[in-house]
């Protein structure tokens, strides 16, 4: 049976490039050897290396305009530690939106001061806070673009007077943004470019070179960029995959089509969450997120039920985290409209059932 794949992550990669993936681990390319046994040094994958970095700036709309990409390890979880090593003199200003937000703050004051420049805790984040000012004297601005757990995704994001830095762990790719508004963006790669293991940074230069600190060479921006993305032997299969699906999102039309297809989805799933009786959205309505829609049972006692249809209806990664509890729909790019249906389409029986 075909199964729905709502998983918030690792999650869902399009069908096509999970194929090519599997024939590169078999053999790349016709060369008699597997993309797994050749020598990240050797022009095979110097070549898959460039063109991903390559098309990252390219789908973001940001070549030359002073921007390099790196396909770097350690998750988005060491990009919390390399801003702070990179960027953090004195003082820098966070926005408080979830536990990414709460764990990138945390990892950065180790290094100096850390302001929460706004906070949705207060309501256990269920949106985004709004009016905060941005202090021009700090050294950086940081922000999640998408808060993967609590699903409210920032809309419009403020005119930062300071250089920007953007978590976009769970929507990269998804949605049409003036990305030169930032001077940094990180996001693994495991939702919404390929398999975990690498994580994208696509950083200002120019930003670069302002801390006192002495910076251990591989979490130095700088030294990354010098060095091509290749400090250390590369994940090669996770850097290849995500260069794949780069490809796939290129063909399709870039993130303006893919934008057009994750509106529809999310339209689809939240129309049903306000129709239908028996479920309540978790995040106020303004600040919902396209990529995770989170919501619960109105009543606890269908959940048994609801749960079996969801099985036999082969949809898959629904539950909620355990700081929401409910359900959680995650909608990468990979996840077609169809499957959003068949959800939409369960939760309509439940309706007529209960
Ligand atoms: N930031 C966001 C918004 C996330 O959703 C996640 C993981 O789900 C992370 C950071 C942590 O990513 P990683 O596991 O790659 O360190």
């Amino acid at each position: 049976m075909k199964i729905h794949n709502f998983s918030a992550g690792p999650s869902i990669l399009p069908q096509e490039v999970l194929k090519k993936a599997s024939e590169a681990v078999i053999e790349y390319n016709n060369i008699g050897m597997s993309l797994l046994e050749i020598s990240h040094r050797s022009k095979h994958f110097v070549d898959v290396m460039e063109n991903a970095r390559a098309l990252a700036l390219e789908l973001l709309g940001l070549e030359g305009k002073g921007y390099k990409a790196l396909f770097l390890q350690g998750g988005a979880s060491m990009q919390f530690v390399m801003v702070a090593l990179n960027l953090l003199e004195k003082r820098a200003g966070y926005l408080n939106t979830g536990t990414w937000s709460e764990n990138a703050i945390q990892e950065a004051k180790i290094y100096d001061d850390i302001h929460e420049v706004a906070s949705s805790k207060d309501a256990n984040y269920n949106y985004i806070p709004k009016g905060y000012s941005i202090p021009k004297d700090y050294d950086y601005f940081h922000c999640t673009s998408n808060n993967t757990i609590f699903g409210t995704q920032i809309k419009q994001f403020p005119d930062s007077p300071i250089p920007m830095v953007c978590d976009m762990s769970s929507d990269i790719f998804s949605r049409q943004l003036d990305f030169s508004k930032f001077d940094l963006i990180y996001a693994g790669a495991q939702k919404n470019m390929g398999p975990a293991g690498t994580t994208l940074v696509v950083v200002k230069e120019d930003i670069l070179g302002k801390v006192s600190r002495k910076i251990p060479s591989i979490m130095d921006y700088k030294v990354q960029i010098e060095k091509s993305s290749m400090f250390n032997t590369p994940p090669v299969f996770a850097v290849y995959t995500s260069m794949l699906t780069l490809e796939w999102l290129k063909n399709l039309g870039g993130i303006k089509a893919i934008e057009k297809v994750n509106e529809m989805k999310s339209r689809v799933i939240y129309s049903e969450i306000d129709l239908n009786p028996l479920f309540k959205g978790y995040a106020v309505k303004e600040d919902r997120s396209m990529m995770n829609a989170t919501f619960t049972l109105a009543n606890d006692d269908l959940k048994e039920t609801f749960d079996t249809m969801l099985k036999e209806a082969g949809i898959s990664g629904l539950s909620g985290h355990r700081s929401v509890g409910g359900y959680r729909a995650s909608m990468y790019n990979a996840l077609s409209l169809d499957s959003v249906k068949a959800l939409v389409e369960v939760m309509s029986e439940l309706e007529t059932k209960a």
